[in-house]
């Protein structure tokens, strides 16, 4: 039947969902060992995307994602090749928010068709986010991106790498995220029920120069980006999804111990005591902190497969308040 009430009608209704922001995590399209072929990226997509088109009936849904695999692709494909002009990171983010925002609408689309959902708006959108032109992470670069290396590998490389759970990997500049510029546009299209695909690997990170916005060579951590997206559209529950359970204490070692809830000032202690590296889990401790700090909203981290359980508060690590 037709809404007589037309979009007011769907902007009340929508109103009286709550607002759920899923950061996705890299796994979510390519899994440790895998060499990350399309096929691949979409298949691994099914999983954490059916999840919430199912979620979507009880929240306003927004999605961000990482990029760390794919822009390391782009970076060594490109150099790879001398005969036409190299491009600065800042194209090679915007080009992975059009690559990853097409395969995760097109997966959404069919899940929600899947479902007998014959029309729901989504959209996925290019972001820019402000960085400060002064951010020590100019001097200092920690974020890593692309493939592991082995340690043998990695020394012959011509970047500088890092040590992570996956290997080796290039590290880039990652200035924090200051503002998302967008934000007024992604409130509007959450409140008409859009779907909203956005700050796709961390953003678009700009420097912000009189009336201009000029991007710069550098990739904001999308965990991080998520944090001030979720605290700037009021965001009710923030999940960061990722290839694990939940955030551990001694993670690795034989005195590993999953954290079920943990207090945002406890998370804090931990995270400057060094249980939270800063290129993996280190951003999204942070970025919980930060979220539940600032909002007083639920924040979990979990794994892809958990992202329901995570909503209903049976999985993951939560972090509360108090
Ligand atoms: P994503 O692409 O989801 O951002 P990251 O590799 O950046 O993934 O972060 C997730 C990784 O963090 C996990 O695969 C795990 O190996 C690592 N990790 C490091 N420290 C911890 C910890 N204390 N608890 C859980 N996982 C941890
Ligand atoms: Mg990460």
């Amino acid at each position: 039947m037709p809404d007589p009430a037309g979009d007011i009608g769907v902007k009340k209704r929508a109103a009286r969902k709550p607002v759920l922001l899923v950061a996705l995590g890299g796994n979510a399209l390519i899994k440790k060992g895998q060499a990350g072929t399309i096929e691949e990226q979409f298949a691994n997509l099914r999983v954490p995307i059916e999840q919430i088109a199912r979620l979507s009936e009880k929240f306003r849904i927004i999605i961000t994602h990482g990029n760390g695999p794919q822009v390391g692709h782009l970076m060594l494909q490109q150099e790879a090749c001398d005969a036409v002009p190299r491009l600065p990171l800042e194209i090679l983010v915007a080009q992975t928010e059009g690559q990853i925002g097409y395969m995760i609408e097109s997966t959404l689309d069919e899940a929600l068709m899947a479902m007998g959902i014959q029309f729901r708006p989504l959209v996925s959108l290019i972001t820019y986010v402000v960085v400060n032109k002064d951010d020590p992470s100019f001097q200092n670069p920690t974020k890593p991106i692309g493939p592991g290396f082995s340690g043998e590998v990695a020394r012959s490389m011509p970047f500088p790498t890092v040590q992570t759970a996956k290997g080796y990997r290039r590290v880039v500049a990652s200035p924090k995220p200051v503002t998302i510029i967008e934000k007024r546009e992604i409130k509007k299209l959450i409140d008409m029920d859009f779907i909203v695909i956005c700050c796709g690997g961390g953003g678009i990170p700009v420097i912000r120069e009189g009336r201009s916005f000029n991007g710069v060579d550098a990739v904001i951590d999308k965990d991080l980006a998520s944090a001030k997206l979720a605290e700037e559209v009021g965001v009710d529950l923030f999940l960061l999804i990722t290839d694990v359970e939940g955030v551990a204490l001694n993670y690795g070692t034989e005195s590993e111990r999953l954290l079920r809830t943990v207090s945002v000032d406890q998370a804090n202690q931990y995270l400057q005591a060094g249980h939270f590296p800063q290129g993996s889990m280190g951003p999204k401790v942070a970025a919980a902190v930060k979220f539940v700090r600032r909002t007083g909203q639920r924040a979990v981290i979990t794994s892809t497969d958990s992202i329901e359980n995570a909503a209903a508060g049976k999985s993951g690590t939560e972090f509360t308040a108090d």
